[in-house]
């Protein structure tokens, strides 16, 4: 994903710091290792089961976007290839091209709102393997 500040923020348990979490720490917590942060360089981690769910709904979030860009190119195609066999007017074919780009939007948009979030981050522990 090219996007370096997706709008996951980390507060630190050391240093108070709000940090926009880089992609190198969002795959730390995502294997669930600890990480330095950005400010104060102390280890931090994530250990709230809630949050930790909520940051993996993250990846199904991705999937749903791109899901619906694959639906909404096929229902473009469709409408056009039906307005083209005659099947459909011009006009319903504009009306259902819109609805389906006006859904894409809707769900970006829904992604994005739910991509946005602060993570409690704490200390790290130290490791007990
Ligand atoms: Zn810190």
């Amino acid at each position: 994903m090219s996007a370096a500040t997706n709008g996951i923020l980390g507060h630190c348990a050391h240093c108070g710091n709000t940090l926009a979490l880089e992609s190198w720490q969002l795959n730390a917590i995502s294997i669930n290792e600890a990480f330095a942060c950005s400010h104060c360089h102390k280890a931090l981690q994530l250990n709230d089961p809630k949050q930790i769910k909520r940051f993996k709904s993250i990846d199904s979030l991705a999937m749903l976007r791109a899901s619906t860009l694959v639906m909404v190119c096929t229902t473009l195609l469709v409408a056009l290839v039906m307005e083209w066999l005659g099947m459909l007017s011009v006009i319903e074919q504009l009306n259902f091209s819109l609805v389906a780009i006006l859904i894409y939007f809707l769900v970006v948009r829904f992604a994005r709102h739910r991509q946005h979030m602060t993570l409690i981050l704490e200390a790290a522990k130290a490791h007990t393997d």
